[in-house]
């Protein structure tokens, strides 16, 4: 097969040099071939150095960087197997695999793993995948293939779950489905805690994998306090503050979320009256709060998806920490946090500052939060790092 050449434009090769996996359409001169969305591209400098091949897509992200050494001749079921291979290997050194103690982990995070738009999420034998790139989505199949042989016994079912990240193919519609086997919800153990995890219907893969440390900070300050958990999706935070809790409030817009935290919190603690989940509007619902929590969380969906939007967004983040730390308690703690990946640490900080400063209480810094291992940042790619969570303790 002729292999499509793509030629960038002098001085467009330095970000490649430094390792950034993506390649914006802009830097491009020149394209020899016709490539698809999802084909794998050389790429080359205006000087016709080799320097990367990846998957192609018109867009904005022209190319995700799959290898800065191979070309695309030898990206094939071997080299996807070896990335696969040291994905799981990654996790099982930092700690992090199948054990009756945790069982529902990241196993790909895309650029984090050096497999840019791909993320696969690991759910007590099941394996979630969600494709950002036209590339992995045409490779899906043989990806499931290798995930089956790669975990043995420990999976039973692969499912794809891309149409929620990828619109369409070539005109093709993206149906989500089953890879390889079958299989209903599954209970998940999460430092010890069980959580129902129904991919088809739940948010992103199913479940938020990336709060698992913080929810375990969570639990350890929230003895004896009444908490009020905002955007609770499936209780998560709700699940970990029951433990020690004197009372905890769940907050989602969403009767299905709250539906599911209802759950989570019925498989942990059975009928337990020091829980209650209220379906409304986080913005309407902390107009109403003054004086009653001890303890608040607040993880929004992420305000911003888009550079357009994030002046919108960061208004969002310092309203709503406007209104929480001006009604929680005195000496109470905030878990305050963005997922938006196009909102910088810094511009988080700014956001929460700017609420403080408007509140006028005395805020101070306990801890600054980020990702768990199993969502790990490329240095060479500070997007990867979405995650960014304050806890603050308010006079
Ligand atoms: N904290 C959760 C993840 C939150 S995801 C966890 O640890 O798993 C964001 C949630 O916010 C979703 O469940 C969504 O339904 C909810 N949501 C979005 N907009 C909202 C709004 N305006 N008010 C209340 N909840 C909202």
């Amino acid at each position: 097969m002729e292999r499509v050449k793509l030629i960038l434009k002098s001085g467009k090769e330095k970000s490649v040099k430094r390792f950034h996996p993506w390649i914006f359409s802009g830097a491009i001169k020149t394209v020899a071939g016709n490539p698809a969305d999802g084909d794998i591209v050389d790429v080359f400098d205006n000087q016709g150095n080799f320097l990367a091949s990846g998957h192609y897509q018109r867009g904005t992200i022209a190319v995700r960087i799959l290898s800065f050494s191979a070309p695309s001749s030898e990206i094939n079921d071997d080299f996807f197997k070896k990335q696969l291979s040291n994905a799981l290997s990654y996790r099982k050194a930092v700690g992090i695999s199948t054990s009756p103690n945790l069982n529902a982990f990241r196993l790909v995070h895309g650029e984090g793993d050096n497999l840019p738009g791909l993320v696969i999420d690991y759910y007590n034998g099941v394996a979630v995948m969600q494709s950002h790139s036209a590339g992995f989505y045409r490779r899906r199949h043989s990806i499931a293939r290798i995930v089956a042989d790669l975990l043995g016994d420990e999976v039973k079912a692969v499912y794809d779950k891309s149409s929620s990240t990828l619109r369409s193919i070539a005109g093709t519609e993206i149906i989500d489905n089953y890879l390889i086997g079958h299989s209903d919800p599954v209970i998940v153990t999460e430092n010890g805690f069980k959580f129902k995890i129904d991919w088809t219907t739940g948010q992103k893969t199913g479940f938020f994998i990336d709060q698992r440390d913080n929810r375990k900070l969570l639990g350890s300050l929230s003895e004896g306090k009444k908490v009020l958990n905002m955007f609770g999706y499936t209780g998560g935070f709700s699940v970990y503050a029951m433990q020690n809790a004197a009372q905890v409030h769940t907050v989602d817009s969403s009767a299905t979320a709250i539906d599911l935290a209802d759950e989570n919190i019925h498989l942990n603690f059975g009928n337990d009256h020091r829980h209650q989940s209220f379906k409304a509007d986080a913005f309407d619902f902390l107009n109403n709060i003054h004086d009653k929590y001890d303890l608040i969380i607040l993880d929004p969906p992420a305000f911003a998806k888009h550079n357009n939007s994030l002046d919108n967004a960061l208004q969002g983040y310092k309203k709503i920490n406007i209104k929480a730390m001006q009604h929680i308690r005195r000496g109470g703690i905030l878990f305050t946090f963005s997922c938006s990946q196009v909102v910088s640490k810094e511009e988080f900080r700014k956001s929460v500052f700017a609420a403080a400063a408007n509140v006028g209480r005395n805020v101070r810094i306990m801890h600054q939060l980020s990702q768990p291992p199993d969502h790990p940042v490329s240095i060479y790619h500070p997007e990867s790092e979405y995650l960014k969570g304050l806890v603050v303790h308010v006079e």
